[in-house]
């Protein structure tokens, strides 16, 4: 069956498509795809905007490699099958009185696949889902069934929990946990100047920061979250009518009916957003922890992110906003902007350095002269701020000048030469990304 990513933007006809519902099984997909000299490969959801999924003979699919296959109280940990939704692991995990720590906008992704393409939310001691595991264990090309912690093989550990899919067939993976807890959001639209000049301080202050700048406008959305010392049955969430209309009606349904309008009538654009900017209103709820860090999403576009060091993210941003109002590109989604502590995952974009994140969005039907052109631009600027790409989401960067970005580059290309030396999982992205 056709295989085609959530974007639109990738597709693929594998030639065979298998659902393991064990890692034994996986083993027998993996040693059968080596006999028969194919590539195989385990997709997620298809969320990535990249072809990093795209499979080209066997085609694997998550779903029936999913549930929870071990709860350690003692350790806080839990382990889950690879092919597990986010959302399913966190319903779980809210059901056992544990969450995670931390986690992006969405929760629609495997859990392989979050963390394979290096998966973040903003702020916390780890922003990273990649950097919230304990351990794994993955089918290299050998049909070899490995496991990795810092104590089991600690090198596949460091090097592999980013493994863009390059390394092997993920089966479980383990997450640090904590008891499940509350958090108070607080969504409050500023003017550019304050949102900027209070910056440093919201995230001094808040455990998770986010802000939205809306292009052509000094308008921003600022959301704080933080941590109470409450019983989730406390938590005092967005009353039902509220969230449906804020959440689901503006956000959502007219968002989407705008955007799509825009892009017939693209010089409405500024006006626009100067009015979606403020018809957004203050609000501060609670809630746990998954409720309030993910939202749906249900306007379809395509997205460039970029981590630049912490301390140079409000210079790029000024930039991007300089190069943007130079322009005469119309952009009618808002640059998301995040944080992330340093972590010690090698391929993560927040290896080694305090992060500043900035995705760029665009509608997937909007002009596409507009948008490779407002991504060529915004990547230029990202790259003289010393910008890392998230590994799924668009970006032009190749292994050569991937290479300077990453310090531990060459020992995971060394890494899978050793696990996948016939390169059964490689496909264009990954030919592309990390060489052949
Ligand atoms: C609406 C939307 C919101 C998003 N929000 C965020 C966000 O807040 N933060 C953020 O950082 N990113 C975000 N993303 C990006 C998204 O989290 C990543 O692209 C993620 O990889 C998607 O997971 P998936 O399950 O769809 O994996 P896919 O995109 O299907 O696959 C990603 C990679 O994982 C590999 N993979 C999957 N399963 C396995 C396995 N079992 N073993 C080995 N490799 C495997 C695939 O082969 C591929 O290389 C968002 C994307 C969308 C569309």
């Amino acid at each position: 069956m056709p295989w085609q990513n959530w974007s639109g933007l990738e597709s693929a006809d594998p030639q065979t498509e298998v659902s393991p519902a064990s890692p034994d099984q996986v083993v027998v997909a993996v040693e059968a795809a080596h006999r028969d000299r194919s590539t195989v490969k385990m997709v997620g959801t298809g969320h990535s905007f990249t072809g990093i999924a795209a499979p080209r003979d066997v085609m694997l699919r998550p779903d029936r490699l999913t549930g929870i296959v071990a709860v350690d109280r003692e350790a806080m940990t839990v382990t889950a099958y690879a092919g597990t939704p986010l959302r399913v692991l966190n319903a779980e995990l809210e059901h056992l009185g544990l969450s995670l720590h931390n986690m992006g906008d969405i929760a629609e992704q495997t859990v392989a696949g979050a963390v394979s393409t290096g998966t973040h939310g903003t702020g916390g001691v780890a922003a990273g889902l990649a950097a919230q595991l304990t351990g794994f264990q993955l089918v290299t090309g050998a049909g070899e069934l490995l496991d990795a912690s810092r104590e089991v093989n600690p090198d596949l550990f460091a090097l592999g929990r980013v493994g863009l899919g390059a390394l092997g067939i993920l089966t479980t993976l383990t997450f640090a946990v904590e008891p499940l807890f509350v958090l108070e959001a607080r969504e409050e639209p500023m003017s550019w100047d304050d949102a900027l000049g209070s910056f440093d301080e919201m995230v001094a202050e808040s455990h998770h920061c986010d802000m939205y700048w809306f292009p052509h406008t000094d308008r921003m959305l600022t959301k704080r979250n933080t941590r109470l010392d409450a019983e989730p049955s406390e938590a005092r969430p967005v009353p039902r009518v509220r969230g449906w209309v804020d959440d689901e009606l503006l956000s959502n349904t007219v968002f989407g009916m705008l955007t799509a309008a825009a892009n017939h009538a693209p010089g409405l654009i500024p006006r626009m957003n100067q009015l979606s900017a403020r018809a957004l209103s203050a609000r501060t709820y609670t809630d746990v922890a998954h409720k309030v860090f993910t939202s749906p999403r249900r306007v379809v576009f395509r997205e460039m992110e970029y981590a630049v060091p912490r301390e140079a993210g409000l210079e790029a941003l000024r930039e991007v906003r300089k190069v943007v109002d130079a322009s005469d590109w119309r952009i009618s989604f808002p640059v998301e902007i995040r944080v992330a502590p340093a972590d010690d995952v090698a391929l993560s974009t927040a290896y080694d350095r305090d992060s500043f994140y900035l995705a760029f969005h665009t509608h997937h039907r909007s002009d596409w002269h507009t948008h490779a052109s407002y991504l060529t631009g915004m990547e230029a600027v990202m790259r003289e701020h010393d910008g890392r790409p998230h590994w799924g989401k668009l970006h032009t960067r190749a292994a050569a000048d991937l290479a300077p970005a990453y310090p531990l580059f060459e020992e995971f290309l060394a890494l899978r030469d050793r696990l996948d030396p016939d390169r059964l999982f490689t496909n264009d992205y990954l030919r592309r990304v990390l060489g052949d």
